[in-house]
């Protein structure tokens, strides 16, 4: 039983179980050090991974009879380092973020504790850490924090679902008892991420009564479709009970227009007498950049350039009405920068919760009472890992200049990177120039063709099919060299009309996406010419072929 113990931190603090661990936390560390190359992407070289792979991996392992011991345990850690990806400055593809050291110090705290974040009895720090950081970023949106409520999560993917549980209680108490009715409907843009599709199946609504709301020009939601799509579902018997807006979409960083879509449910809410209907802000990757909602952009005190003073007032008017919202989310495991998984879940109206409790929930203005007054019986989960302690750790280590300073750079080195790709490679060309934010979508071009007539309808189908089928082909080859330059892609970017078919037909594009705090403007020009010999692989391949 002593070996068995050894594997534990010590119950009593002595210096010898303490050390033993900071041995091996150390040899973690160092290892991880010893395979940082900042010029590549990865530790290490690229592991292959055959087809049989994974299948070889289970065939090699069971449950060892006796423990290998710390040391060998260790050993065996480092050696998952090998090949990972890191976040160095050429990391640009999706927001994939580096830890913070506070929010890994946060997250081992949780982890030495071991709180269970169901009940403040059992996990009273990520129970107090929840309530703060609730308050912290309700106050930062502009919720009124007496009022507003929320948890944390299971990712973006998780606040889009509990938004839409609230949306069917607020509308349909008993449909917990019941089950749901057969009429309802959501909305989002064509951009929204597919987090509201599975979250539709999940809850019983099907995936038919998604409304796919068509995008403008500027990637952000057409309002006025909108409208037309809610009124044909109400006119048909429908009733409208969820609206998603995305306030910063993963692809093309398209902010829907929340005030405007508050504007059309109320009108139809009065026109038809309904219930109102439930708008979740999709803030999960965009709602960082609430961060300059109060930025002095006068005086300009962290000094930012005019083009990102631009760019952030750009985003500021679309973020600043995001507390019209009802309900919204913050992925501190993007641009918060906290490791995986910190999701924040935010609620307008914090009593609603009661709907979703299981048990009698009387009072919301939590974290001020004594024993065993915070329960989170509302939630999905039942036990749940204290992730509060990380975003806590961040909110305080960087403090709202921290994240401005971060949040802005990502602008700046994106405008950097359009204007050096515009200028130097004609043939890719940026489609989601009208977003400001942390990603650029780019699109190879054949001669003479482009994206400006692309966008305005005037290729048919098969062209736009061809041009996908050529930015496939770039892909593989960009993606080859992603130890070197890590750009990601995306099959469908947004989508255009074709000239010759009804069809919106998708548009694929590769993306520039900052999200290492390290990648900074004098990193681009590498880039920019990383891309043009990729692109000359593609010619000679094309040359070869042909
Ligand atoms: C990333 C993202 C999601 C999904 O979030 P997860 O944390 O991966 O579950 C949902 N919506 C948007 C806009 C996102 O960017």
């Amino acid at each position: 039983m002593k070996n068995i113990q050894q594997l534990f931190q010590s119950e009593d603090g002595n210096i010898h179980q303490r050390e033993q661990l900071l041995v091996l936390l150390e040899k973690i560390v160092s290892s991880l050090d010893a395979l940082k190359d900042p010029d590549i992407t990865t530790l290490g070289p690229l592991k292959e991974r055959p087809a049989n792979f994974y299948r070889e991996l289970m065939q090699e392992h069971q449950v060892p009879t006796t423990g290998i011991g710390l040391e060998e345990v260790v050993e065996q850690l480092t050696q998952l380092m090998q090949g990972h990806p890191y976040h160095t400055h050429n990391f640009v593809t999706n927001v994939l973020p580096m830890a913070s050291i506070p929010g890994i110090l946060g997250q081992f705290t949780n982890a030495l504790l071991n709180g269970n974040n169901l009940w403040d009895v059992y996990g009273p720090a990520a129970a107090e850490c929840e309530v703060k950081v609730v308050a912290m970023m309700s106050k930062l949106v502009g919720y009124d924090y007496t009022k507003s409520f929320g948890y944390t999560t299971w990712g973006g993917q998780g606040a889009v679902f509990s938004g839409l549980r609230l949306a069917i209680a607020k509308q349909f108490p008993h449909a917990k008892e019941d089950g749901v009715p057969n009429n309802l409907y959501c909305f989002a843009s064509e951009n929204a991420h597919y987090s509201l599709l599975k979250s539709i199946e999940a809850v019983g609504i099907g995936s038919k009564h998604l409304v796919r709301v068509k995008a403008g020009r500027d990637h952000s939601m057409d309002v006025a479709d909108l409208h037309i799509r809610m009124t044909e579902v109400i006119e048909n018997g429908g009733i409208p009970i969820y609206v998603v807006a995305t306030t910063g979409a993963t692809d093309q960083f398209g902010i829907d227009d929340v005030q405007a879509i508050k504007e059309v449910t109320t009108s139809l809410e009065k026109k038809y007498s309904l219930k109102p209907i439930h708008i979740h802000a999709d803030s999960a990757l965009g709602g960082f950049y609430a961060f300059f909602n109060d930025y002095d952009f006068k005086n300009n005190p962290l000094q930012f350039e005019q083009s990102v003073l631009q760019g952030l007032l750009q985003i500021q008017a679309r973020m600043q009405h995001l507390a019209i919202a009802d309900s919204l989310c913050f992925d501190f495991q993007k641009l918060g920068q906290t490791p995986y998984l910190t999701s924040l879940f935010l609620l307008k109206e914090g009593k609603h919760l009661e709907l979703l409790d299981i048990e009698d929930f009387d009072t919301l203005y939590v974290g001020n009472r004594g024993y065993g007054s915070y329960h989170t019986g509302y939630t999905l989960e039942c036990s749940r890992m204290g992730s509060s302690i990380a975003i806590f750790a961040a909110l305080q280590a960087f403090g709202k200049e921290g994240y401005q300073q971060l949040l802005a750079n990502y602008v700046q080195v994106n405008l950097v990177f359009r204007a050096q790709l515009t200028a130097k490679i004609p043939l890719l060309q940026v489609v989601n120039a009208t977003t400001i934010g942390p990603v650029t979508a780019f699109r190879l071009y054949p001669d003479g063709l482009n994206w400006q007539s692309e966008q305005a309808g005037h290729y048919t189908q098969d062209q736009i099919e061809h041009i996908n089928a050529m930015n496939a082909s770039f892909f593989e080859i960009i993606g080859e060299g992603r130890e070197e330059v890590f750009f990601g892609d995306t099959t469908r970017v947004c989508t255009v009309k074709a000239s010759d078919t009804a069809q919106s037909v998708p548009i694929a594009a590769a993306k520039f996406f900052s999200i290492s705090p390290y990648t900074e403007t004098a990193h681009i020009p590498n880039m920019i010419d990383f891309l043009q010999e990729k692109l000359n692989v593609l010619e000679a391949a094309h040359h070869a072929y042909s």
